[in-house]
């Protein structure tokens, strides 16, 4: 009997293990072009294990595993900002240079890294997913603060303009909408007809809406 409380504790800890296993994120870190950027490599390296679950976790879609195996190169170049090709993220030395703290650009790239859609198109949605992950949860970004385009079909612009408008979806019309988007263009059968049939209105109905609710769109119109 004496052994008993021993056993309880081996057994508690193998348990423990294996609910905490996840499956290994790897990054390669590639910086032998641009040595005096490694430090910044290793920081964004952390960065990508530390939101590769959280980011897999908010885009998810049954049976799809995200790819696990990534690739950071800092390139030296004077061209470019960042672009990821499958699984390989590439931000340009320049742009780090002179921008030191711009870390969420790693975040928008690990973003498409996940996202794993068979075609860009819609190129506005799957940017603007990018941005609401970077600039709307990692950020936590304030409504007010995301651009919002004068013209109807503004969201087309991607980026931050279409951030925002998911950002207001989320938040004020259908929760988990960007999730059901997520699915249909991760599968390819990604249509318009989504944003009515989940939420009862059309997309440009939805953008009015939007327009609508950002009392403070002339002051952001005139950033611009
Ligand atoms: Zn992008």
């Amino acid at each position: 009997m004496q052994f008993i409380p021993f056993v309880f504790i081996i057994l508690f800890c193998i348990t423990n293990t294996i609910l905490a296993q996840s499956p290994e994120v790897k990054v390669e870190l590639d910086t032998a072009e641009v040595p005096h950027l490694h430090q910044w490599g290793e920081q964004a390296q952390e960065l990508i294990l530390k939101w590769h679950p959280r980011l897999s976790n908010l885009l998810p879609t049954k049976g799809f595993e995200p790819p696990r195996s990534i690739v950071l190169k800092i390139e030296n170049t004077e061209r470019g900002i960042a672009a990821t090709t499958g699984a390989k993220i590439t931000v340009s030395s320049h742009w780090i240079e002179k921008h030191p703290q711009d870390f969420g650009l790693v975040l928008h790239e690990l973003v498409h890294v996940i996202q794993t859609y068979p075609s860009v198109d819609p190129w506005g949605l799957t940017e603007g997913i990018a941005d609401y992950l970077r600039w709307g949860i990692h950020e936590g970004q304030a409504q007010a603060k995301f651009p919002i385009p004068q013209e109807a079909g503004g969201y087309r612009k991607g980026y931050q303009a279409a951030a925002g408008f998911l950002l207001w979806i989320e938040s004020d019309i259908d929760p988990g909408l960007v999730k059901k988007l997520n699915t249909a263009m991760r599968k390819g059968k990604y249509q318009e007809s989504i944003f009515e049939a989940e939420s009862g209105k059309t997309l440009d109905e939805l953008w009015k809406g939007y327009r609508n609710s950002r009392t403070d769109i002339n002051m952001i119109d005139s950033e611009m």
